[in-house]
């Protein structure tokens, strides 16, 4: 049975390992019986390494030597230093696959060597790099680093399929991931085998943990109103109060109302205190109303990028194990207006789905294919410190872009090509992911090179980058490998300051992209009187010089409409002008006109050849490189 492929949800809070036995995924147990491993690492005084759930008992009350929730630092240089040694997020996260990989080999009885482990939606390149070497680390082949509302749908897909044979329907699901520490909203279209995530939003500081604070807040509050007793400073209390406090929150998802209980929680002058309080679900969702409402935002924001309304959402799915608590449900119930799925365990679904994958990669599970989408968009720098984007936001992985651009000046030979990521429309607004020169372009009027740019997004989210001078074959390229390290708050920083500095980025690209076509059309009209010398009458060089000269006075300001209007007018004198000098070459007169006619070529009558476009000429569709070297 050796080189079965096992699907691995690396969680925040908890990891969940699975594999397909006979076309059916299957969770596996941990050594202790339980099918969540804990994502916590602790180190004991004597050296130990204690994993999964033995290290989340003894978390509180040893917090200085556990590892909680590594996971919000996979892809950063965060170290966890430790008796002196330093571990790196992908060396922690190693341990944690390491114990699954270990009681999964125990229970099935053969190596486990190869997984599909997935991550959030909106893990960048280095954090899902970071996630693969973990892998590595740990001796699994990472075989492909899956989205987890993707995994979801991979495992509704499968038994929707298995379940009634319907494979030929559409349907738009969106996936409510509330886990111990994170919420996540995507948009997926799901059929014909085919599972493709539109949109995702959502908060990386809100999930279960949250609740069980509120719950323990309580309890201190009452417990201090009660015997004038401070709780927080006793570190055991506060272990046996967060575990409490936790069992509390999930009782309340099945009953109305539980007792919490903790004998000799502390102790004062008058003897030993004991810990008793009711707490009723009424008064649970009282404490924990504020959280609720804190879902929706993300998840008006996934719908509005999805460009998707209410009605479209076919299903909705409920993943992670807080969406077991009933409040969670009323709200998705209310906000789309329909009862959420529930037929797969909230908690195993992830790494359910990631194993069909594992089992799509063996070639036992068949028509089955999967596109994720990337959460920013891809582009370069272009003149005028113009952000140029190759591939817009909520693009399908793995893809492909390439543009033609050109160059800025004459006899420019090398043009550098900065890779940016992000939605705002100026370069410097956006995150810089490197940078890289092609060179030896052959020396040639602006405008004139052609330089092919290609963005490649492969299927873990990697990025390629590579240019091409068309003329020679000449090709630089680089792969995005120590990029970006945007958090989760970054990227959903990113994109709401596009939209609240959106008028604003438009103003300028507009500024620029103004002042940059009067600089052309200058640079044009001086090259054309050079070129025609004797052939343009007196009068006509003066009309052209004057218009040369009004549109440089109004660049001086910031009028952009007179640097327009002026741009339009030179532009105007030129053409009536260089189509009166040739058609004075066919005459040989000087000065006689031949309206319609033009020989001159624009940088403007360029096109595109963007793949399958046939856009008409126009100048913001073409890019130019600055000047370089
Ligand atoms: P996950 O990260 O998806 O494993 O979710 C873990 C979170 O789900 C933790 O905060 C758990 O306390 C919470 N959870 C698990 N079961 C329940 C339940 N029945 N009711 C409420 N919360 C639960």
């Amino acid at each position: 049975m050796a080189g079965k492929i096992v699907g691995i949800d690396l969680g925040t809070t908890n990891s969940v390992v699975s594999i397909v036995e006979g076309g059916e995924s299957v969770v596996i147990p941990s050594a202790e019986g339980d099918y969540l491993f804990p994502s916590v690492v602790g180190f004991s005084k004597t050296g130990e390494r204690l994993i999964g759930s033995v290290a989340k008992r003894q978390a509180v009350s040893n917090p200085d030597r556990t590892v909680i929730s590594i996971k919000r630092y996979m892809g950063t240089e965060h170290k966890v230093t430790i008796d002196d040694k330093q571990y790196s997020p992908q060396e922690i996260s190693a341990m944690i696959l390491q114990k699954i990989k270990t009681d999964a080999e125990a229970y099935l009885g053969f190596p486990v060597e190869q997984a599909v482990i997935t991550v959030p939606a909106y893990f960048s390149d280095s954090e899902r790099q970071a996630t693969k070497d973990a892998g590595t680390i740990a001796g699994l082949e990472v075989l492909r680093i899956i989205n987890e509302p993707t995994a979801s749908c991979m495992a509704y897909g499968l038994n929707k399929e298995s379940e009634n044979g319907d494979d030929g329907k559409t349907e738009t699901v969106l996936v409510w991931d509330l886990g111990g520490g994170t919420f996540d909203v995507s948009i997926v279209e799901i059929g014909g085998g085919l599972v493709e995530v539109k949109a995702t939003a959502g908060n990386s500081h809100l999930g279960g943990d949250d609740w069980d604070q509120r719950i323990m807040d309580w309890l201190i509050e009452e417990f201090k109103a009660k015997y004038n007793i401070d709780l927080h400073s006793d570190r055991l209390a506060m272990q046996r109060l967060k575990e409490a406090s936790e069992n509390a929150k999930i009782k309340l998802s099945a009953e109305t109302s539980t007792r919490i209980n903790l004998p000799f929680i502390a102790a004062d002058s008058t003897g030993p205190k004991h810990l008793d309080f009711e707490l009723t679900r009424v008064k649970f969702q009282a404490l924990t109303a504020d959280l609720i409402e804190q879902c929706e935002e993300p998840a008006k924001r996934a719908m509005s990028d999805s460009g998707l309304s209410i009605h479209d959402i076919n299903k909705v799915l409920l993943v992670g194990g807080s969406t077991r608590m009933p409040a969670v449900q009323d709200k998705v119930r209310s906000l789309f207006n329909k009862e959420p799925s529930r037929e797969i365990d909230p908690d195993k679904v992830v790494a359910m789905g990631a194993a069909i994958q594992g089992a799509v990669l063996a070639g036992e599970v068949k028509d089955m294919v999967l596109l994720d989408v990337t959460s920013l968009s891809l582009g370069i720098e272009t003149v005028g410190g113009v952000f140029t984007k190759l591939i817009e936001r909520n693009s399908h992985i793995p893809c492909s872009k390439t543009r033609i651009f050109t160059t800025a000046a004459d006899g420019q030979t090398i043009v550098e090509v900065h890779c940016l990521q992000g939605e705002r429309e100026l370069a410097a607004h956006n995150k810089s992911l490197g940078r890289f020169e092609l060179r030896n372009i052959p020396p040639a009027p602006r405008g004139v090179p052609q330089i092919e740019v290609t963005f490649d997004l492969d299927a873990n989210g990697i990025v390629n980058v590579s240019a091409k001078d068309m003329a020679t074959g000449n090709k630089q390229k680089i792969t995005i490998q120590s990029p970006t390290n945007l958090s989760r708050e970054e990227v959903d920083h990113m994109v709401k300051e596009a939209a609240v500095y959106a008028d604003e980025d438009a103003k300028r690209r507009e500024e620029s992209t103004i002042r940059n076509k009067a600089n052309i059309e200058i640079d044009t009209a001086e090259h054309t009187m050079r070129d025609l010398g004797e052939r343009i009458t007196p009068e006509h060089s003066r009309a052209l010089r004057d218009s040369i000269d009004r549109l440089r006075m109004s660049m001086q300001s910031f009028d952009l409409q007179k640097i327009a209007a002026d741009t339009k007018t030179l532009s105007d004198t030129l053409f009536a002008i260089s189509t009166d000098a040739y058609y004075s070459l066919e005459t040989g007169r000087v000065g006689a006109g031949a309206p319609g006619s033009s020989a001159l070529k624009r940088p403007e009558d360029r096109i595109e050849t963007d793949e399958g476009s046939e856009e008409p000429a126009d100048e913001e569709l073409f890019g130019w490189f600055d000047k370089k070297g």
